[in-house]
């Protein structure tokens, strides 16, 4: 099955293209021609997957699919969610959304907190959503080396307190949110 994946992240797309396996034929938005970035501007995860998704099959006519994730914190109403990659400030680095996420927690006794990716899949003209969920919590200071984003202070439940960044890939590629989402895209589309 060939699908446009509407991602330029390589990371991403060799994360996702080990979890569908090589019955997927995944192409990215510049092997079919878009070269611009594509628009993320709606303040919900599933509006902007849906974006991204509509973005590419308006000018392709092409089976496409987008993601979008993002943090969420209870005691912060949801926040970062949407707008996760940029809490601190366009251009941010992820040390600074970290460092913000931790001050802005301190006096919280509720850590509690998820990833959600959304992923919109948009296949002979029709819509599906799919949605993937890890709960976990935010940690007071940053443990590990690995992953990015995040992953220094979001520990898992279920992984003994371990954050992401202490996880080799393939633990954390097999437990995460977008892991989830991209098994439901994987499931329903074997059905084709
Ligand atoms: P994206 O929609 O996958 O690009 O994610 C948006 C932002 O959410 C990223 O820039 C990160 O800050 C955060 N994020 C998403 N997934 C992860 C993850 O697996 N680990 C840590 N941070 C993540």
């Amino acid at each position: 099955m060939k699908l446009v994946f509407a991602t330029n992240n390589r990371h991403k797309l060799e994360e996702v293209s080990a979890i569908l396996g090589p019955e997927f034929e995944m192409v990215t938005p510049r092997e079919v021609g878009i070269m611009e970035e594509i628009p993320e501007t709606h303040n919900t995860l599933e509006g902007n997957a849906l974006q991204k998704a509509r973005y590419i099959h308006e000018r392709t006519r092409l089976d496409v699919f987008a993601d979008d994730s993002g943090l969420e914190v209870n005691a912060l109403g949801g926040a970062p969610g949407v707008y996760s990659a940029r809490y601190a400030g366009e251009g941010c680095s992820y040390d600074d959304n970290n460092s913000l996420l931790l001050n802005n927690l301190e006096n919280h006794t509720d850590r509690s907190a998820r990833f959600r990716t959304v992923i919109a899949l948009i296949q002979n003209g029709e819509e599906h959503l799919f949605e993937g969920v890890i709960q976990g919590e935010i940690t007071k200071e940053r443990r590990g080396e690995g992953g990015f984003g995040y992953d220094p202070i979001f520990a898992p439940q279920g992984a003994g307190g371990q954050t992401f960044a202490q996880m080799p890939a393939d633990k954390k590629n097999a437990m995460s949110h977008r892991a989830k989402a991209v098994k439901k895209l994987d499931k329903h589309c074997q059905k084709f």
